[in-house]
Protein backbone atom coordinates (compact mmCIF):
# COMPACT_ATOMS: atom_id res chain seq x y z
CA UNK A 1 0.00 0.00 0.00
CA UNK A 2 3.00 2.84 1.02
CA UNK A 3 4.45 1.93 -2.21
CA UNK A 4 1.72 2.65 -4.72
CA UNK A 5 0.86 5.12 -2.33
CA UNK A 6 4.13 6.81 -3.25
CA UNK A 7 3.82 5.89 -6.60
CA UNK A 8 0.97 8.16 -6.80
CA UNK A 9 2.91 10.98 -5.16
CA UNK A 10 5.49 10.70 -7.87
CA UNK A 11 2.72 10.17 -10.79
CA UNK A 12 1.50 13.27 -9.55
CA UNK A 13 4.69 15.16 -9.80
CA UNK A 14 6.20 14.23 -13.09
CA UNK A 15 2.38 15.23 -14.44
CA UNK A 16 2.81 18.75 -12.93
CA UNK A 17 6.07 19.08 -14.35
CA UNK A 18 5.35 17.94 -17.95
CA UNK A 19 2.17 20.55 -17.58
CA UNK A 20 4.54 23.50 -16.78
CA UNK A 21 7.51 22.29 -19.91
CA UNK A 22 4.04 22.15 -22.03
CA UNK A 23 3.23 25.50 -20.75
CA UNK A 24 6.38 27.05 -21.44
CA UNK A 25 6.04 25.19 -24.91
CA UNK A 26 3.40 27.19 -25.72
CA UNK A 27 3.98 30.18 -23.89
CA UNK A 28 7.57 30.57 -26.20
CA UNK A 29 5.11 29.44 -29.53
CA UNK A 30 2.91 32.47 -28.74
CA UNK A 31 5.95 34.81 -27.86
CA UNK A 32 6.90 34.61 -31.69
CA UNK A 33 3.75 35.02 -32.78
CA UNK A 34 3.53 38.09 -31.18
CA UNK A 35 7.12 39.62 -31.86
CA UNK A 36 8.26 38.79 -28.31
CA UNK A 37 11.74 37.87 -29.40
CA UNK A 38 14.63 40.10 -30.88
CA UNK A 39 17.85 40.17 -31.82
CA UNK A 40 20.83 42.34 -30.74
CA UNK A 41 24.08 42.01 -32.76
CA UNK A 42 27.85 41.43 -31.83
CA UNK A 43 30.42 42.83 -33.83
CA UNK A 44 33.21 40.34 -35.16
CA UNK A 45 36.28 42.32 -36.12
CA UNK A 46 40.22 42.16 -37.03
CA UNK A 47 41.29 43.07 -33.60
CA UNK A 48 45.12 44.93 -35.39
CA UNK A 49 43.25 46.31 -39.10
CA UNK A 50 40.09 47.44 -37.24
CA UNK A 51 37.76 45.63 -40.13
CA UNK A 52 34.30 44.83 -39.03
CA UNK A 53 34.45 41.35 -39.97
CA UNK A 54 30.54 40.47 -39.35
CA UNK A 55 28.02 40.85 -36.82
CA UNK A 56 26.38 38.00 -34.67
CA UNK A 57 22.77 38.19 -34.27
CA UNK A 58 22.31 37.04 -30.46
CA UNK A 59 17.93 36.20 -29.96
CA UNK A 60 16.70 37.63 -26.95
CA UNK A 61 13.06 37.67 -25.42
CA UNK A 62 10.78 40.68 -24.57
CA UNK A 63 9.08 38.69 -21.87
CA UNK A 64 5.94 40.86 -20.81
CA UNK A 65 6.50 40.10 -17.12
CA UNK A 66 10.09 38.93 -16.84
CA UNK A 67 11.43 41.74 -18.72
CA UNK A 68 14.84 40.71 -21.57
CA UNK A 69 15.50 37.03 -21.10
CA UNK A 70 18.71 35.52 -22.34
CA UNK A 71 18.94 32.87 -24.71
CA UNK A 72 20.17 30.44 -21.83
CA UNK A 73 16.25 30.55 -20.34
CA UNK A 74 14.42 29.61 -22.80
CA UNK A 75 16.46 27.68 -25.82
CA UNK A 76 17.56 24.80 -24.24
CA UNK A 77 13.48 24.02 -23.45
CA UNK A 78 13.42 23.56 -27.01
CA UNK A 79 16.70 22.40 -28.53
CA UNK A 80 14.86 18.92 -29.56
CA UNK A 81 11.54 20.24 -30.03
CA UNK A 82 10.25 21.07 -33.80
CA UNK A 83 9.60 25.13 -31.95
CA UNK A 84 13.57 25.22 -32.30
CA UNK A 85 12.85 24.68 -36.27
CA UNK A 86 10.38 27.64 -36.25
CA UNK A 87 12.82 29.99 -33.91
CA UNK A 88 15.77 29.55 -36.05
CA UNK A 89 14.13 30.16 -39.26
CA UNK A 90 12.17 33.19 -37.72
CA UNK A 91 16.49 34.63 -37.09
CA UNK A 92 17.80 33.52 -39.87
CA UNK A 93 15.03 35.43 -41.76
CA UNK A 94 15.55 38.55 -39.50
CA UNK A 95 19.27 38.47 -39.74
CA UNK A 96 19.01 38.82 -43.41
CA UNK A 97 16.40 41.58 -43.60
CA UNK A 98 18.66 43.37 -40.74
CA UNK A 99 21.80 42.82 -43.27
CA UNK A 100 19.72 44.24 -46.44
CA UNK A 101 18.81 47.48 -43.96
CA UNK A 102 22.43 48.16 -43.13
CA UNK A 103 23.50 47.38 -46.40
CA UNK A 104 21.14 50.04 -48.36
CA UNK A 105 23.02 52.20 -45.74
CA UNK A 106 26.40 51.73 -46.70
CA UNK A 107 27.65 49.17 -44.32
CA UNK A 108 28.61 45.65 -46.83
CA UNK A 109 29.40 42.98 -43.75
CA UNK A 110 28.01 39.45 -42.92
CA UNK A 111 25.91 38.08 -40.64
CA UNK A 112 25.99 34.90 -38.31
CA UNK A 113 23.83 33.02 -36.86
CA UNK A 114 23.51 30.36 -34.21
CA UNK A 115 21.57 27.54 -34.86
CA UNK A 116 20.58 24.07 -32.77
CA UNK A 117 21.66 20.53 -34.33
CA UNK A 118 17.97 19.54 -34.35
CA UNK A 119 17.74 22.18 -37.04
CA UNK A 120 20.63 21.44 -39.05
CA UNK A 121 19.82 18.03 -38.94
CA UNK A 122 16.06 18.33 -40.87
CA UNK A 123 16.06 16.60 -44.27
CA UNK A 124 14.90 19.28 -46.15
CA UNK A 125 17.33 22.60 -44.21
CA UNK A 126 19.36 23.14 -47.07
CA UNK A 127 16.38 23.25 -49.28
CA UNK A 128 14.56 25.49 -46.72
CA UNK A 129 17.34 27.63 -46.57
CA UNK A 130 17.89 28.12 -50.17
CA UNK A 131 14.42 29.63 -50.46
CA UNK A 132 15.34 31.70 -47.42
CA UNK A 133 18.39 33.18 -49.33
CA UNK A 134 16.19 33.82 -52.29
CA UNK A 135 14.16 36.14 -51.12
CA UNK A 136 16.90 38.75 -50.25
CA UNK A 137 18.60 39.15 -53.69
CA UNK A 138 20.25 41.90 -52.66
CA UNK A 139 22.97 39.36 -50.27
CA UNK A 140 25.44 37.10 -51.31
CA UNK A 141 24.83 33.35 -49.77
CA UNK A 142 28.78 34.14 -48.88
CA UNK A 143 27.19 36.79 -46.26
CA UNK A 144 26.00 34.44 -44.12
CA UNK A 145 27.50 32.62 -41.68
CA UNK A 146 25.97 29.61 -40.02
CA UNK A 147 27.31 28.76 -35.96
CA UNK A 148 27.19 25.29 -34.54
CA UNK A 149 28.26 24.03 -30.96
CA UNK A 150 31.67 22.30 -30.97
CA UNK A 151 29.49 19.68 -28.94
CA UNK A 152 26.90 18.85 -31.07
CA UNK A 153 29.33 19.53 -34.39
CA UNK A 154 30.85 16.30 -33.02
CA UNK A 155 28.13 14.42 -31.88
CA UNK A 156 26.84 13.75 -34.94
CA UNK A 157 29.38 14.00 -37.07
CA UNK A 158 28.87 12.32 -40.36
CA UNK A 159 25.44 14.22 -40.66
CA UNK A 160 26.50 16.81 -39.61
CA UNK A 161 29.68 17.36 -42.24
CA UNK A 162 27.37 16.43 -44.92
CA UNK A 163 25.28 19.68 -43.97
CA UNK A 164 28.41 21.86 -43.57
CA UNK A 165 29.90 20.82 -46.93
CA UNK A 166 25.85 21.20 -48.94
CA UNK A 167 25.97 25.01 -47.12
CA UNK A 168 29.26 25.76 -48.16
CA UNK A 169 28.33 24.57 -52.01
CA UNK A 170 25.71 27.12 -52.00
CA UNK A 171 28.80 29.80 -50.43
CA UNK A 172 26.68 29.70 -47.09
CA UNK A 173 29.98 30.38 -44.27
CA UNK A 174 30.44 27.88 -41.49
CA UNK A 175 31.57 28.29 -37.71
CA UNK A 176 32.24 25.72 -34.92
CA UNK A 177 30.99 27.61 -31.99
CA UNK A 178 32.72 27.77 -28.16
CA UNK A 179 36.14 25.54 -29.33
CA UNK A 180 37.46 23.79 -27.25
CA UNK A 181 34.42 22.72 -24.12
CA UNK A 182 34.12 19.55 -26.86
CA UNK A 183 35.84 16.53 -27.40
CA UNK A 184 37.09 17.26 -30.94
CA UNK A 185 39.71 14.71 -32.03
CA UNK A 186 42.20 15.91 -34.65
CA UNK A 187 41.14 14.01 -37.00
CA UNK A 188 37.84 14.90 -36.85
CA UNK A 189 39.06 18.59 -36.97
CA UNK A 190 40.85 18.16 -40.20
CA UNK A 191 37.78 16.45 -42.14
CA UNK A 192 35.01 19.64 -41.00
CA UNK A 193 34.21 21.85 -43.51
CA UNK A 194 33.65 24.56 -41.67
CA UNK A 195 36.40 27.57 -42.16
CA UNK A 196 36.12 29.06 -38.83
CA UNK A 197 37.02 28.03 -35.05
CA UNK A 198 35.46 30.50 -32.16
CA UNK A 199 37.56 29.84 -29.60
CA UNK A 200 35.30 29.55 -26.13
CA UNK A 201 35.37 32.59 -24.01
CA UNK A 202 36.98 30.77 -21.00
CA UNK A 203 40.09 30.05 -22.77
CA UNK A 204 40.36 34.12 -22.85
CA UNK A 205 39.38 34.98 -19.50
CA UNK A 206 42.03 32.67 -18.51
CA UNK A 207 44.65 33.28 -20.72
CA UNK A 208 46.68 35.98 -18.49
CA UNK A 209 46.40 33.89 -15.08
CA UNK A 210 46.41 30.66 -16.13
CA UNK A 211 48.88 29.27 -18.38
CA UNK A 212 47.04 26.39 -19.24
CA UNK A 213 44.65 27.77 -21.26
CA UNK A 214 47.69 29.83 -22.51
CA UNK A 215 49.12 26.68 -23.82
CA UNK A 216 45.61 25.47 -25.33
CA UNK A 217 45.01 28.90 -26.63
CA UNK A 218 48.60 28.81 -28.81
CA UNK A 219 47.89 24.91 -29.90
CA UNK A 220 44.36 25.80 -30.96
CA UNK A 221 45.54 29.14 -33.47
CA UNK A 222 49.02 26.54 -34.75
CA UNK A 223 46.02 23.99 -35.61
CA UNK A 224 44.06 26.32 -37.47
CA UNK A 225 46.98 27.87 -39.04
CA UNK A 226 47.94 24.32 -40.53
CA UNK A 227 44.73 23.37 -41.35
CA UNK A 228 43.67 26.77 -43.03
CA UNK A 229 40.75 27.67 -41.02
CA UNK A 230 39.82 31.02 -39.22
CA UNK A 231 40.37 31.74 -35.47
CA UNK A 232 38.36 34.12 -33.36
CA UNK A 233 38.34 34.38 -30.14
CA UNK A 234 35.25 35.14 -28.09
CA UNK A 235 34.60 37.20 -24.63
CA UNK A 236 37.33 39.63 -25.44
CA UNK A 237 37.09 42.39 -22.58
CA UNK A 238 40.37 44.00 -21.91
CA UNK A 239 43.26 45.66 -23.38
CA UNK A 240 45.84 42.92 -21.92
CA UNK A 241 43.98 39.61 -23.74
CA UNK A 242 43.91 41.51 -27.30
CA UNK A 243 47.43 42.64 -27.10
CA UNK A 244 47.93 38.55 -26.32
CA UNK A 245 45.48 37.72 -29.09
CA UNK A 246 47.40 39.94 -31.37
CA UNK A 247 50.35 38.53 -30.05
CA UNK A 248 49.85 34.85 -31.13
CA UNK A 249 48.26 35.53 -34.21
CA UNK A 250 44.82 35.24 -33.29
CA UNK A 251 43.15 38.83 -34.83
CA UNK A 252 39.76 38.68 -35.27
CA UNK A 253 38.25 39.01 -31.95
CA UNK A 254 34.46 39.78 -30.63
CA UNK A 255 33.89 40.64 -27.05
CA UNK A 256 32.53 43.55 -24.31
CA UNK A 257 35.95 44.85 -24.88
CA UNK A 258 35.02 45.47 -28.44
CA UNK A 259 31.08 46.00 -28.39
CA UNK A 260 28.27 44.58 -26.16
CA UNK A 261 25.21 42.89 -28.28
CA UNK A 262 23.39 46.35 -30.44
CA UNK A 263 20.61 46.49 -31.23
CA UNK A 264 20.00 46.36 -35.32
CA UNK A 265 19.35 50.21 -35.49
CA UNK A 266 23.10 50.91 -34.06
CA UNK A 267 25.20 48.69 -36.21
CA UNK A 268 25.84 50.92 -39.00
CA UNK A 269 26.47 54.39 -36.52
CA UNK A 270 28.85 51.93 -34.30
CA UNK A 271 30.85 50.80 -37.23
CA UNK A 272 31.48 54.24 -38.68
CA UNK A 273 32.96 55.31 -35.44
CA UNK A 274 34.91 52.23 -34.33
CA UNK A 275 38.68 51.71 -34.27
CA UNK A 276 41.07 49.27 -32.33
CA UNK A 277 42.80 51.06 -29.84
CA UNK A 278 46.22 51.35 -30.98
CA UNK A 279 47.96 50.14 -28.07
CA UNK A 280 46.05 46.40 -28.84
CA UNK A 281 48.86 46.13 -31.33
CA UNK A 282 51.78 46.51 -28.51
CA UNK A 283 53.86 43.82 -27.47
CA UNK A 284 51.85 42.12 -24.49
CA UNK A 285 53.72 42.45 -21.18
CA UNK A 286 54.69 39.26 -19.81
CA UNK A 287 55.18 38.70 -16.63
CA UNK A 288 58.37 36.59 -15.01
CA UNK A 289 56.73 33.40 -14.19
P1 LIG B 1 27.49 32.16 -28.23
O1 LIG B 1 27.01 31.96 -29.62
O2 LIG B 1 28.81 31.59 -27.88
O3 LIG B 1 27.44 33.73 -28.00
C1 LIG B 1 28.30 34.42 -27.15
C2 LIG B 1 27.63 34.74 -25.84
O4 LIG B 1 28.60 35.38 -24.99
C3 LIG B 1 26.50 35.75 -25.94
O5 LIG B 1 25.61 35.49 -24.87
C4 LIG B 1 27.20 37.08 -25.72
O6 LIG B 1 26.35 38.11 -25.26
C5 LIG B 1 28.19 36.69 -24.66
N1 LIG B 1 29.40 37.51 -24.71
C6 LIG B 1 29.95 38.10 -25.78
N2 LIG B 1 31.08 38.78 -25.46
C7 LIG B 1 31.24 38.61 -24.13
C8 LIG B 1 32.23 39.09 -23.19
O7 LIG B 1 33.18 39.79 -23.53
N3 LIG B 1 32.08 38.68 -21.90
C9 LIG B 1 31.04 37.91 -21.50
N4 LIG B 1 30.98 37.58 -20.21
N5 LIG B 1 30.09 37.45 -22.36
C10 LIG B 1 30.20 37.80 -23.65
P2 LIG B 1 24.05 35.29 -25.12
O8 LIG B 1 23.57 36.29 -26.12
O9 LIG B 1 23.40 35.23 -23.79
O10 LIG B 1 23.96 33.89 -25.83
C11 LIG B 1 24.32 32.71 -25.17
C12 LIG B 1 24.28 31.54 -26.12
O11 LIG B 1 22.95 31.28 -26.56
C13 LIG B 1 25.06 31.79 -27.41
O12 LIG B 1 26.43 31.57 -27.18
C14 LIG B 1 24.44 30.78 -28.35
O13 LIG B 1 25.02 29.51 -28.18
C15 LIG B 1 23.00 30.73 -27.86
N6 LIG B 1 22.15 31.50 -28.78
C16 LIG B 1 22.08 32.85 -28.93
N7 LIG B 1 21.20 33.18 -29.89
C17 LIG B 1 20.72 32.00 -30.39
C18 LIG B 1 19.80 31.67 -31.43
O14 LIG B 1 19.24 32.52 -32.13
N8 LIG B 1 19.56 30.33 -31.64
C19 LIG B 1 20.18 29.37 -30.90
N9 LIG B 1 19.90 28.07 -31.17
N10 LIG B 1 21.07 29.64 -29.93
C20 LIG B 1 21.34 30.95 -29.68
MG1 LIG C 1 27.70 31.89 -31.40
MG1 LIG D 1 30.39 30.94 -28.39
MG1 LIG E 1 28.41 30.03 -25.91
Amino acid sequence: LKGKRRYHFFDAELERSLKTQHEKLSELGKALENNQLFLRYQPKVNLREGDIIGLEALIRWQHPQKGELSPAEFIPLIENHSLIIDVGNWVIDKALSELVRWQEQGLNTTVSVNLAPHHLLQPDFIHKLRIQLARYPQINAEQLELEILETSAFEDFDAVSEVICQCRALGVAFAIDDFGTGYASLTYLKQLPAQTLKIDRSFIRDMLVDPDDLAILEGVISLANTFNREVLAEGVETKEQAQMLIWLGCELGQGFGISKPLMGEEVVEWSASWQPDPSWSEAPKLDDK
